[in-house]
């Protein structure tokens, strides 16, 4: 029998896991993964991790209101901090290159240059730049200004998910779907196709797959894919740091060897881009192609070396949701991470282990579904 059991070996699980082991080394922790460590959307993304719940601090501000807004910049920037001081970021490639966040219209533009002195008031360093400095910088072209964002980077997401699974020492079953939970004494009994698992407390990490354990967070989380691309290598390294633009409907980065990896369009394909079905599609990926070569007129020759897709898990109103499993005293689960998990997934794993050993964190209140106001189907972005 296991103290508390994880299920979903992405970012949130494993980081929930080597939180847990920090804070009581003695618990005995089990992991269940249905696939690898990282086979869902946090093997697949493109590893930016960026500040907010949209890396634009006054739509953030217009969405959650200026205290909220205000607290989810600090606990995500947190995040940031967290990972390159209570972990070895060579251990996930971390690139401490700041990130670019562009804008795609005036209006947001305008909004992003707004935004400079209200992040620096949290000491949040942000620098404006105009188009014709962001396109020097990226050797690029037709590009607006946007912001750089000192604290932003980047990570390798896989080896970031194995290297906490290592280190949080958790007995690591991956091939084992949890296919149901059933009270049990003082706990909870997991079933799997193999047998079942016993364990005083569960944390459910699953983000889109949540409903499908659950079917009554259906109306908390639902799946949405996201496409991305990588080209084989430039050879040369145009792009230096992220870059996340048009509201974050493309983000782009290079890897040191010249790929570039690029990934969105999903707002040209909003009712494709909704559900499970694990498959790029032609139309969207030729949206990809067509940005990459209108802003990188030079890589119009590279040939498009791997496609994929991924499930995000999407709330309502776009931030992540926490709440406790129906009938199992001590159990949670989280899901909802919209697009950003990477941007609050270590953090959140402090924050869940903290809930997991009973006590009240920090931010809670950001993410709990109890005190949430209207969460609408509707609302559903
Ligand atoms: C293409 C793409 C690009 C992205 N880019 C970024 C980015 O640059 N920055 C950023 O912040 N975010 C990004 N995201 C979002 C980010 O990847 C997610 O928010 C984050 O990975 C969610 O982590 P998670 O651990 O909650 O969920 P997941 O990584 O989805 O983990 C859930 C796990 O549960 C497992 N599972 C499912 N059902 C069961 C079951 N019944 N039993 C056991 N295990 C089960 C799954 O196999 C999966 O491994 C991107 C997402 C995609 C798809």
């Amino acid at each position: 029998m296991a103290d508390i059991a994880i299920v979903g070996g992405g970012v949130v699980g494993c980081a929930t896991a080597f939180w847990l082991h920090r804070l009581r080394p003695q618990l005995r922790l089990i992991l269940l993964e249905a696939g690898a460590l990282a086979d869902g959307a946090s093997g697949r993304n493109a590893g930016f991790i960026l500040p907010g719940a949209s890396a634009d601090f006054l739509k953030d501000c217009s969405r959650y209101g200026e205290t909220r807004a205000r607290r989810l910049w600090q606990f995500t920037r947190e995040n940031r901090t967290l990972l390159v001081r209570e972990l070895d970021p060579t251990a996930f490639d971390w690139e401490d290159s700041g990130a670019l966040i562009v804008a795609g219209s005036a209006e947001e533009e305008k909004r992003l240059q707004e935004a400079v002195s209200w992040l620096r008031s949290d000491g949040a360093p942000a620098i404006f730049l105009s188009a014709a400095e962001i396109n020097r910088r990226l050797r690029a072209r037709g590009y607006r200004g946007g912001l750089y964002l000192p604290e932003g980077g980047c990570l390798d997401p896989v080896a970031l998910v194995r290297y906490l699974a290592d280190r949080s020492e958790a007995l690591v079953l991956t091939h084992h779907p949890v296919l149901a939970l059933e009270p049990c004494g003082d706990g909870v009994r997991l079933e799997t196709p193999y047998g079942s698992v016993r364990a005083g407390q569960v944390l459910l990490a699953l983000n889109a797959y949540l409903p499908r354990l659950l079917p009554e967070t259906a109306a908390y989380v639902r799946p949405v894919r996201a496409q991305m691309l990588a080209t084989e290598p430039a050879g040369r390294r145009w792009v230096p740091c992220p870059v996340y633009s048009h509201d974050g409907f493309f983000y782009l980065r290079q890897l040191a060897d010249g790929t570039l990896l690029l990934g969105g369009a999903r707002h040209l394909h909003l009712e494709e881009e909704v559900g499970y079905e694990d498959a790029t599609t032609e139309a969207l990926q030729a949206d990809l192609e067509r940005y990459l070569h209108a802003y990188f007129p030079q890589t119009e020759g590279l040939r498009i070396q791997c496609r994929w897709s991924g499930t995000m898990g999407f709330s309502p109103d776009g931030l992540p949701v926490v709440d406790q499993v129906p009938g199992l005293e001590g159990s949670y689960w989280a899901a909802g991470f919209t697009g950003h998990g990477m941007g609050y997934g270590f953090r959140m794993g402090r924050l869940l282990a903290e809930l997991l050993l009973g006590y009240t964190p920090d931010g809670y209140d950001l993410f709990a579904r109890s005190h949430r106001s209207a969460f609408a189907l509707e609302r559903f972005g």
